[in-house]
């Protein structure tokens, strides 16, 4: 991709102004989080890590990541309500897997008892890489879609005024001036508003399911004040709250400590840790309630890689999404290669290919939050121990993207300031409300850039390895 700042990456004074200028700018916006030695109350707090220079992302890819978002909204809006696809796709996996096999579980026990909810809402984040093509140019390659807990829709938006002041800062006005402004926290939250309203109950809570420890509330508070702004209320409480405070009375209607809660939105409940018997427990309780879950267990389940993976079989996207050949389309030309390793022929063969060549390929367990990935060698030895036991099937392949590194630099509180050969993932916020089966809103919700050295071949921000960038469109 193009370097976009090759005359003044390298000039260190002219770089140690701008980070001093930015850092502070950082702060007075708003782009915070708790540190990690006080995880637990905002007393002490520090930026959130980000580039010192917005980083260089072709417009072209960046309006076809756009364009396709509210495809992705009705794909996994539409494999959340396949009950007989989900069965048949995850069957290989919860055999193996433990905690697909526990939401599993959850998502069958709702079933049979019928859904109380009748609203329902999704958030999700489609992340893509920009895959550097022979020929020099780049594609836009889609690494996962994220159903769950989604974050930094909030904190994203104090990046573009601190990159357009450090522009200035650097004698590139006109540079400044061409950087989008842009707010998905909001946007989510006209999505959690619009989903409260049609629940019905004035009365009504929003509740952030958070987690135990919280150094990322401030990108929730972004979101949590505009549901305020409009005037609803919202609460925070964690599993363990709800196993001790949450009731659901005859229709089903979920009551926190008294008040009834019309919208769950999970900021927490999407790794194993999460959970002991007692979550299990909460878990439960919520989805069976009527309350709208963003997501609820089918709409996770729908974010799986191994759903990922089985989305990318020829004939799959048509089964899914009849009479849409247009969207498929869309969608089809993000993917990249992506291989199962269910016991077989295929998955033998295909094992066998990563073997022999680690470094084209990525493998995937079904996990989230980031640094589970394998790579290169570390890929081969494990897949190599596992290539002949059904625990290869917990697992699938993914063909690597190879992105062109640029110069920039990542600030991050203690850390010396240096420049560093990074990489880029662009996620594209998308949101959708369906009333019974009527999509009354389906929209792409803004963008969140991050960066990081290709030192790390995985992680994400909160995982304390990529950082938070806006994109300068070129
Ligand atoms: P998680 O659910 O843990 O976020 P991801 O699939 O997003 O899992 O992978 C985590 C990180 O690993 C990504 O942010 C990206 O940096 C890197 N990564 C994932 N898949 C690929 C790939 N196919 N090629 C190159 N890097 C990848
Ligand atoms: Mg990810």
């Amino acid at each position: 991709m193009a370097a976009a700042w090759q005359d003044v990456v390298r000039d260190a004074a002219a770089m140690r102004d701008a980070a001093a200028v930015a850092v502070d700018a950082a702060l007075l916006a708003g782009g915070l989080m708790r540190t990690r030695e006080q995880p637990h109350a905002s007393d002490v707090v520090n930026y959130a890590p980000f580039t010192l220079l917005p980083s260089a992302v072709p417009r072209d890819l960046f309006e076809q990541a756009y364009a396709v978002q509210q495809d992705f909204n009705l794909l996994v809006d539409a494999i959340s309500q396949n009950k007989e696809f989900l069965e048949q796709i995850l069957a290989s996996t919860i055999k193996v897997d433990d905690f697909t096999a526990r939401l599993y579980q959850i998502y069958m026990q709702v079933l049979e008892e019928g859904l109380a909810q009748t609203v329902f809402l999704g958030i999700n984040r489609s992340d893509y890489m920009f895959d550097c093509k022979l020929d020099g140019t780049a594609a836009l390659r889609q690494i996962e879609i994220n159903t769950i807990a989604a974050s930094f829709g909030g904190l994203t938006s104090r990046t573009a005024d601190v990159h357009k002041l450090v522009l200035k800062v650097l004698g590139k006005t006109e540079e400044a001036s061409r950087l989008l402004s842009n707010n998905p926290g909001k946007r989510l939250a006209l999505g959690i508003a619009k989903a409260w309203e049609l629940y019905g109950s004035q009365r009504a809570v929003v509740m952030f399911l958070v987690e135990e420890v919280q150094r990322n509330i401030f990108d929730q508070r972004c979101v949590e004040n505009e549901l305020w702004n409009r005037n609803i209320r919202v609460i925070r409480r964690r599993f363990r709250d709800v196993f001790e405070q949450g009731s659901l009375d005859a229709s089903r209607r979920l009551y926190m400590d008294g008040q009834e809660v019309a919208v769950v939105y999970y900021r927490d409940g999407y790794v194993p840790q999460s959970y002991n018997q007692q979550n299990w427990e909460a878990r439960l309780l919520l989805e069976r309630s009527r309350a709208v879950k963003c997501p609820n267990v089918a709409t996770q389940l729908a974010g799986t890689k191994k759903v990922q993976q089985e989305l990318s079989r020829p004939g799959t996207l048509e089964k899914l999404l009849p009479g849409r050949p247009e969207a498929i389309a869309r969608i089809r030309a993000t993917f990249a290669g992506l291989y199962s390793l269910d016991e077989g022929e295929e998955g033998d063969r295909i094992a066998a290919t990563a073997i022999a060549n680690p470094d084209r390929f990525v493998l995937k367990p079904q996990r989230e939050g980031g640094g589970n990935n394998l790579y290169g060698e570390e890929l081969r030895e494990v897949l190599e121990k596992i290539k002949d036991s059904p625990e290869r099937t917990s697992y699938i392949l993914m063909d690597k993207i190879k992105p062109q590194p640029a110069l920039n630099y990542l600030l991050r509180a203690h850390s010396p300031l240096q420049v560093s050969e990074c990489v880029s993932e662009l996620g594209i916020f998308g949101v959708y409300v369906r009333q019974g089966q009527e999509l009354v809103l389906n929209q792409a919700a803004g963008h969140l850039l991050r960066t990081k050295a290709i030192e790390h071949a995985d992680g994400g921000v909160a995982a304390g390895v990529a950082v938070l960038d806006t994109p300068y469109l070129v």
